[in-house]
């Protein structure tokens, strides 16, 4: 059923539309996004009490129902703030979540939800939500009917951070093997689509054809100026339009989406379409955790939702300005709780400096990726996949290759995969790269050019430009 004549309607017929058919769906998801509006507003002590009540409420539940954390026989000192119980809290593991799913489920639904195969009698209660799996192994979470509204609120939130606020229609460059196959069985998806104003532009394939279909989809929608986009794909538009020399499609603001905005992403993003970049950060299995605001300087973390921590090696908590794991809590998912979940992202915290924008909520300084998106040089030493980018940037002629791809797949062993646009001059291109990666990884270093016809995505249907094969251990 084509739906697509709702995107017509008037903005506010739209959202109250949404809200309603929202809700006879189940969906209670108007409380949650007046109620996320509501700790907005909130001054810094009044959000600190707010979020110590909610944090503690789900710790208390945690260690009383739920059979993993209910073995370790925690419970809450008189007087212990919420986020010093939870610091007493293991740290939950991707392996952990995959091998003791069954005990992670709350003693209420402990009969409903037995694996990650389970499906609910009614629709809305609960849904197993698998993760793209960008190591290759999906990892399998409940959430509950509280969580996924919570989630979509934080959604809500995070376009009116981005400059379009719910009811402003946008373009989504997205694409999982997942979200497609769903669009494709789902009407009412569709139609909750369009009253939120979305057109979609599907991020699964780069080929050629598909960023001209994109570009022309974008050319026919000229009342439409945002973007919600996967970083990638935003790119390599970009990149595609300005090699092309195609005319620049101009969007008022850009939300990016799963995945790091480096330096040189962010300058292109702005040059090409002349827009502000935001950068937003969230996954599959925690919703939306944190944002960027126009005083871009770090990423609001979305307190009403989750609770973030960064931690070392050891598991102590990092000061803000240094580097480590991120730690998630989802606030909202009793059934499943997802206490100090490693998402496998490292990042900093920022200093307790209030921010321009007014907003009492906590921030990210940044997010330097994931551990599988840094390669590994010949002395040890991690190097993120924005450094790669910019020594395959300084060489790589684009006039002559398209796209590519780095895989590591031993300490010495690299694979660069390309696609070609111009035979002249290619083999010279990829000896200066050679060069370049040397100097990067060490001499010993072996680069196989490999040229492909087609830059495989990863499970999830991220474009992959950097990839990390090589068995890293994982610390608990
Ligand atoms: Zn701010």
């Amino acid at each position: 059923m084509n739906c697509n004549w709702l995107s017509a309607l008037p903005a506010s017929a739209r959202v109250s539309t949404y809200f309603l058919l929202q809700a006879l769906l189940g969906s209670r998801i108007g409380r949650h996004w007046r109620e996320f509006r509501a700790w907005t507003h909130l001054s810094p002590a009044e959000l600190n009490r707010a979020v110590d009540q909610r944090l503690g409420a789900l710790l208390t539940h945690a260690s009383g129902a739920v059979p993993i954390y209910r073995e370790g026989g925690l419970a809450r000192w008189p007087g212990e703030s919420a986020a010093g119980f939870l610091r007493r809290f293991p740290v939950l593991t991707r392996a952990t979540v995959r091998e003791r799913f069954a005990e992670l489920v709350a003693d209420s639904h402990r009969e409903a939800i037995t694996s990650p195969e389970s499906v609910s009698r009614r629709r809305y209660d609960w849904i197993v939500v698998k993760t793209g799996g960008t190591t290759g192994v999906p990892t399998a979470v409940v959430h509950d009917a509280a969580c996924r509204d919570a989630g979509r609120a934080g959604r809500l939130f995070s376009q009116q951070m981005c400059g379009f606020p719910l009811g402003t229609r946008y373009f989504r460059l997205w694409g999982s093997e997942q979200d497609l196959l769903q669009q494709r069985e789902s009407t009412q998806r569709a139609v909750l689509r369009n009253l939120l104003g979305e057109v979609p532009l599907n991020a699964f394939r780069a080929t050629e054809a598909d960023l001209r279909r994109h570009l022309s989809t974008i050319f026919s929608h000229p009342r439409v100026h945002h973007l919600m986009a996967y970083v990638d794909a935003a790119a390599s538009l970009a990149s595609f339009v300005e090699d092309q020399h195609l005319v620049h499609p101009h969007f008022h603001s850009l939300m990016a989406c799963a995945g790091t905005v480096t330096p040189e992403w962010r300058e292109l993003l702005g040059r090409v379409f002349q827009t502000e970049v935001f950068d937003k950060y969230g996954s599959r299995e925690c919703t939306d955790i944190a944002c960027e605001c126009s005083a871009h300087s770090g990423l609001h973390i979305y307190s009403p939702n989750v609770f973030v921590e960064v931690v070392d090696d050891l598991g102590q908590a990092c000061p803000p300005g240094v580097t480590g794991r991120i730690l998630v809590t989802l606030l909202h998912n009793f059934t499943f709780p997802l206490i100090r979940y490693e998402i496998g992202d490292m990042g900093t915290l920022a200093g307790p400096e209030h921010c321009p924008c007014g907003l009492a909520f906590p921030k990210i300084e940044n997010v330097q990726g994931r551990k599988d998106d840094m390669l590994l040089t010949s002395d040890g030493m991690l190097i993120t996949s924005g450094v790669v980018r910019h020594f395959v940037g300084v060489s790589l002629n684009r006039e002559l290759i398209r796209e590519w791809q780095l895989e590591q797949t031993g300490l010495d062993a690299f694979t660069f995969r390309y696609i070609p646009r111009q035979r002249g001059g290619l083999e010279s291109n990829l000896r200066d790269l050679q060069t370049a990666l040397k100097k990067a990884f060490g001499a010993g270093a072996e680069i196989q050019a490999q040229e492909v016809t087609e830059i495989p995505p990863s499970p999830s249907g991220k474009a992959r430009w950097i990839i990390n094969r090589m068995n890293q251990p994982t610390t608990t």
